[in-house]
């Protein structure tokens, strides 16, 4: 194969000087024979499977890069192989005027003899300290050896020391860091023991061998590194079990792997190993032991990039590094990961990826992990970055988390009308709103908490937000009547009376299990004179507090206030104090998308979100098209929820990034185009509009099913492109565009 076939550009800008903080907040790029998936490291728990087995790699990083004076020159050392007692292989720089015989004083009473002198700078040094002292010497006088597209031009930095090294490092030996571990914190390892996944440690001492850029013409011809390692007895025997269950074998690292691989018998099963390993492993490599492969991103023409596309295919390889650079991804040792999913050695590395959200994939339907699980942890926002006021975040909750600015579909009586819960997961979404008005009635709060819960119930294993019922209340509900204490009214859908308290709402959520609880409150009338409307949110406000009394602290599970006040500055103001008195995991804004307006509401976020907390998630309930939420999310939003793309889904109405279009018109039903060309939704991929046209005018079920499908895809792209422009800090130019292609209108008609 040729080493020309492994190049690729990489600016310099991509290779991470540091790691991510804390190190599970790394990106990983998910790499699958139906296409790449970005997620974050810590997310792992929900992508493996129980009685999956992970192997760390628990070498231990040594400080050898030592600053030394033969004479009045300084020579810098890093030793790169231990090949004796004392004795080490180093690099030596300037090598040019060594001589074997010269002593090297690094620190009074630590130096060694230059005993041979080899190609390239490289020597070998024998030292003159026992090697417990010269372990001790090496601690205190030695740094990180970096790898040399790290730059430290200040001199080094005293984070390497613990950014370079994993946590559960243990045998002291390696000269570089085997990458794939630094992004495990912890409680990430624990969070994965809690989700069943098995975690095994074998040792491989990286060497420098590992950063050589293969320089022949031939990959083959390359003269591959050779590495020490060991597998025991115990952790052999304890994979090959799991295996043997069903379980996958996920190295962490292509240390992991390379170890993993050598030490399978012919028939493929894993066996102890203690020695030098010396695998070189090319595209054609039949894999014997691991299914999957946790690594960083590696250098153009290096023996690791070589490793991961025989591992996965050259052509998703080529594909995934692409995307990496195009959604900024960090490179190299400090960099952020891949999850690679391996491919068949007989595709011949030639089938490219589709980045797809397909619900018809029969592999996705097939697969239960392509939705979020269970194995979430205490539920808070991370801000992982920022643009202006715009945040770029991550909500974790006791099912899971979700990446934000995040839209909402709304299931209102346990179903996102229409479609699957794989296939509303299929569009993006990662959270969905169940409505307590409509669950409360039928089926019933306690009839949904002895079948389980919300979760099972409907079959969404990923985070539920549930509303307190308050607003449909009062806007479906007859005979209501409200007072202090509560709202009394009778069902709209048999008359039965029922009552509606701050207590009760919280209940009823507590039963359906929802992950975000909303407080019950007193939805005020737009328009509204400053009387009422204060009025109003003092009622509101005194509700907040009876809800969060009677809320049940669990981790994972939060509490959110709503701010009200209408169109009043100083009511809103005074609400969101006296919220955060109260104190609540989340603000609302409600109240709003009754009627105001856009630029008023625009005016209200303007004036409420300074008042909330800069940690806490902020949700705007109930807005609205797209163009309202890309302009809160400019004003510092987090969450939204909307009927808009589904309700006007089952209307025949499309929204698409040219505006708004409706199918029963007549100009579509000669119209082969898709309802949006750009769409990579299967309503877009598979049907016409002249067939989608059809569909409506017929009355057929399957013509909402794909506007759904599509609305839902198109509101989902539009918070993935928020996101990534918060990241690039490019916000901005993201939404001139946004408002530069709503403003070109529909396709011209054939
Ligand atoms: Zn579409």
């Amino acid at each position: 194969m040729r080493t020309d076939d492994f190049d690729f550009e990489l600016p310099r800008e991509f290779i991470a000087q540091h790691p991510a903080t804390p190190r599970d907040s790394s990106r990983l790029l998910e790499v699958t024979a139906e296409g790449l998936n970005d997620r974050v490291c810590r997310d792992l728990p929900s992508l493996l499977s129980p009685g999956d087995v992970m192997v760390f790699n628990d070498t231990r990083v040594l400080p050898t890069r030592l600053t030394g004076r033969r004479g009045e020159a300084t020579i810098e050392v890093t030793l790169h192989k231990s090949i004796g007692r004392r004795r080490w292989r180093a690099f030596a720089r300037p090598a040019k005027r060594l001589k074997p015989g010269d002593w090297i004083t690094f620190a009074p009473e630590f130096s060694a003899k230059v005993a041979e002198k080899r190609d390239e700078g490289e020597v070998v040094l024998i030292f003159a300290s026992a090697p417990t002292a010269f372990r001790d010497a090496l601690d205190q006088h030695g740094a990180m050896p970096l790898p040399p597209y790290i730059r430290r031009d200040e001199g080094p930095d005293p984070r390497d020391r613990e950014d370079y090294q994993t946590v559960y490092a243990a045998e002291d030996g390696a000269v570089a860091a085997p990458t794939a571990g630094l992004h495990f914190t912890n409680e990430l390892l624990n969070r994965l023991g809690d989700a069943g996944i098995a975690r095994h440690r074998v040792t491989l001492h990286v060497g420098a061998g590992t950063f050589l850029p293969v320089k022949t013409e031939l990959a083959e011809q390359h003269p591959i590194h050779t590495e020490a390692g060991r597998i025991t007895a115990e952790t052999a025997e304890a994979i090959e079990r799991a295996r043997r269950a069903g379980g996958r074998v996920v190295a962490v690292g292509t240390t992991s792997l390379r170890l993993l691989e050598s030490a399978a018998d012919d028939r493929g099963r894993l066996r102890p190993f203690e020695g030098e390993t010396g695998l070189f492993i090319l595209p054609g490599y039949r894999f014997k032991v691991v299914d999957l492969l946790i690594t960083n991103f590696h250098l153009p023409r290096s023996t690791l990039f070589m490793l991961v596309s025989a591992f996965s295919g050259i052509e998703r390889m080529r594909s995934a590094y692409e995307h990496a650079k195009a959604a900024g991804y960090r490179f190299y040792s400090f960099g952020d990961a891949c999850l690679l999913h391996r491919g068949e050695p007989d595709e011949a590395v030639r089938r490219p990826p589709r980045a797809e959200t397909a619900f018809t994939s029969p592999a996705q339907e097939a697969a239960p992990t392509a939705a979020p699980s269970p194995g979430g942890g205490r539920f808070g926002l991370e801000v992982l970055a920022q643009d202006g006021l715009a945040r770029r975040g991550r909500v974790t909750t006791a099912h899971g988390s979700f990446e934000t600015p995040a839209f909402m579909p709304v299931g209102t009586v346990g179903t996102v009308k229409g479609l699957q819960p794989e296939q509303v997961r299929a569009t993006g979404a990662e959270i969905v709103l169940g409505n307590t008005y409509h669950l409360m009635l039928r089926p019933g709060a306690d009839r949904v908490a002895r079948l389980g819960g919300l979760h099972r119930f409907i079959n969404w294993p990923g985070p539920i937000l549930t509303d307190s019922g308050g607003f449909q209340v009062m806007s479906l509900a007859e005979l209501r009547k409200i007072t202090d204490e509560g709202v009394t009214f009778q069902s709209h859908i048999d008359g039965s009376s029922h009552e509606l308290t701050p207590e009760r709402a919280v209940e009823i959520q507590d039963q359906l299990d929802a992950d975000i609880t909303m407080v019950l409150d007193e939805c005020t009338p737009f328009p509204a004179s400053a009387e009422e409307a204060a009025r109003s949110m003092r009622r509101s406000l005194a509700w907040a507090e009876r809800c969060r009394a009677a809320f049940r602290e669990r981790s994972g599970y939060a509490l959110f206030g709503i701010v009200q006040g209408s169109t009043f500055e100083d009511l809103r103001h005074e609400s969101a104090e006296g919220l955060q008195a109260i104190g609540f995991d989340g603000y609302a804004v409600g109240g709003l998308a009754v009627g105001e307006g856009q630029q008023t509401m625009l005016g209200v976020l303007e004036t409420t979100v300074p008042w909330l907390p800069g940690g806490k998630p902020r949700y705007l309930m109930g807005v609205g098209r797209p163009a309202d939420i890309v302009e809160a999310v400019r004003r510092g939003i987090d969450m939204f929820d909307c009927v808009l793309p589904t309700r006007s889904g089952r209307t025949g109405q499309g929204f698409t990034r040219r505006g708004e279009i409706n199918m029963k018109n007549a100009r579509h039903q000669d119209d082969p185009r898709p309802i949006d060309p750009e769409c990579p939704c299967p309503a877009c991929r598979h049907y016409s509009r002249a067939y989608i046209h059809h569909l409506f005018r017929a009355g057929e079920m399957l013509g909402p099913i794909l506007l759904t499908t599509h609305n839902l895809s198109y509101y989902q792209s539009i918070m993935e492109g928020l996101r990534q422009a918060i990241e690039r800090e490019q916000l901005d130019s993201f939404v001139a565009r946004f408002h530069q292609e709503l403003a070109e209108g529909d396709l011209p008609e054939l």
